[in-house]
C-alpha cells in the first residue's frame, strides 16, 4: 500500500505548552485520510492537520452513519512509540461498521495509516507520567444526498491529540431510572456517534443534580447494570470482581478486557454476569460491596465514591482503601509506561 505523504511546512510543536493541554483540543501536525469510492478504499494519504471541505447534504450529518475508535500511543525511554492493543480497535471498528451498514476497512490500511501517522508525529507523544498521545480513528458517510439510504462514499481518518493524565477524583454515580443508553437489537455495542449524542441530555441532567456520571441500567427492565457514562463497569464485593457480561448492549472495552485478564493473573475471581441494581444494594447493605469503578481508554480507571438509586446514596470505599482496583490500575499503567513486563503482548511497537 502506497501512502501519499504531504508534510506540514512547519511543526506547531514548539508553540505547545505540554504542561497545560486541554483534552481533545490540541491536534498534532498531521492526519491520515482514505476515501471509499466505487466499492474500494482509495488514495490513502497523510496531510497537514486541518479543515476538510464537506457538502451541506453530507449524509453522516443528516442520518448519522458515523463511528469512531479511541486508543493511546506511548513512548519509552529509548524513544520508540507503542500503541496499546491497536488490532482490537481495528476489529471493533469493523463490527461497528457492519452494524451501521458501512464498509469494513482492511487491516493493512488501518495499521499502516496508524503507524505511519503516529511515527511522523512521534515528537508529540508526551512522556511525563500518565500522559499519552490519544489517537482517534473515525469513519463517516460522505454522500452528497439527503435521501435516507446507506451512503456509497465514506471517509476514514485518524487524528491525534496529546493528553495529560486524567484527574482521578472519585465519581458520584447516579443509576438512571428514566433514560436508557441501549436496547437489545440496537447499537449499544457499536462506537456509533449517535450513542454519544443521545447520552448528553441525561448526563447534563445528572450533572445538574450534582452527580459526576450516570450508571446506565438495561433498556428493558431498568434493573440490570450496563455501563457508566462511556466506561465499562466493575464492582468488588466479597473480594470478587464483578462486571456486567457483554450482551450486545454493552461496548466491548479493551480496558475492561485488560482489567479482567490482570485480575485473573492475580488470582482474583472475576464474575461476568447479569448484575441487578438490587444485587448491588443488597451487597451494600450487608457490607460486602467495597469498591466500584469504570474503565476506558481515556481514564484507564475512574473510581466511584458512591452510587445513588431512587434518591438513596450508597457509599464505596475511598480510593486509598481500594486495594483491588488500585492494584489492577497500577499494573495496567505500569505495562503502558514500560515499568512492568508486557506478558500479554498488548503493547504494539511501531
Ligand atoms: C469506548 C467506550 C468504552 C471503553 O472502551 P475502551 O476500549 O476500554 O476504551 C466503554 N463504553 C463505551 C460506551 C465506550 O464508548
Amino acid at each position: 500500500m502506497q501512502i501519499n505523504i504531504t508534510s506540514s511546512k512547519e511543526s506547531r510543536l514548539p508553540s505547545i505548552d505540554f504542561n497545560n493541554i486541554p483534552f481533545g483540543k490540541i491536534f498534532t501536525d498531521h492526519m491520515f485520510v482514505v476515501d471509499y469510492e466505487g466499492g474500494q478504499w482509495i488514495s490513502p494519504r497523510i496531510e497537514p492537520y486541518g479543515p476538510i471541505e464537506i457538502s451541506p447534504a453530507l449524509s453522516a450529518i443528516h442520518y448519522g452513519q458515523s463511528l469512531f475508535e479511541g486508543m493511546k500511543a506511548h513512548k519509552n525511554s529509548d524513544g520508540s512509540a507503542y500503541l496499546f492493543r491497536p488490532l482490537d480497535n481495528w476489529n471493533r471498528m469493523n463490527k461497528s461498521a457492519e452494524r451501521m451498514c458501512m464498509p469494513a476497512l482492511p487491516q493493512d490500511i488501518f495499521m499502516e495509516g496508524l503507524q505511519t501517522l503516529v511515527n511522523m508525529d512521534k515528537e508529540w507523544i508526551p512522556t511525563h507520567e500518565g500522559s499519552a498521545l490519544y489517537v482517534r480513528p473515525f469513519m463517516f458517510a460522505t454522500d452528497d444526498c439527503v435521501g435516507v439510504r446507506p451512503s456509497d462514499n465514506y471517509k476514514f481518518m485518524i487524528i491525534c491529540c496529546p493528553a495529560n493524565p486524567f484527574y482521578n477524583k472519585a465519581l458520584k454515580v447516579l443509576a438512571e431510572e428514566h433514560f436508557v443508553r441501549a436496547v437489545e437489537g440496537g447499537v449499544g455495542f457499536a462506537k456509533a456517534a449517535g450513542n454519544y449524542g443521545a447520552s448528553m441530555l441525561p448526563t447534563k441532567l445528572a450533572h445538574d443534580k450534582g452527580f459526576d456520571q450516570i450508571l446506565w441500567l438495561d433498556g428493558r427492565e431498568k434493573k440490570y447494570l450496563e455501563e457508566s457514562g462511556t466506561m465499562n463497569l466493575f464492582f468488588v464485593a466479597d473480594g470478587k470482581l464483578y462486571t456486567p457480561a457483554l450482551a450486545g448492549t454493552i461496548l466491548d472495552g479493551y480496558t475492561r478486557a485488560s482489567i479482567i485478564q490482570l485480575a485473573k493473573d492475580n488470582g482474583i475471581e472475576v464474575v461476568e454476569a447479569r448484575i441487578s441494581i438490587d444485587d448491588l444494594i443488597n451487597w451494600s447493605s450487608s457490607g460486602k460491596l467495597t469498591e466500584g469503578f469504570g474503565t476506558g481508554t481515556a481514564a484507564t480507571i475512574a473510581y466511584f465514591s458512591s452510587l445513588t438509586y431512587k434518591d438513596k446514596e450508597y457509599s464505596l470505599l475511598p480510593i486509598e482503601q481500594c486495594q483491588i482496583s488500585t492494584k489492577l490500575a497500577k499494573e495496567l499503567n505500569d505495562i503502558k509506561s514500560f515499568k512492568a513486563e508486557d506478558k500479554h503482548g498488548w503493547m504494539w511497537k511501531i
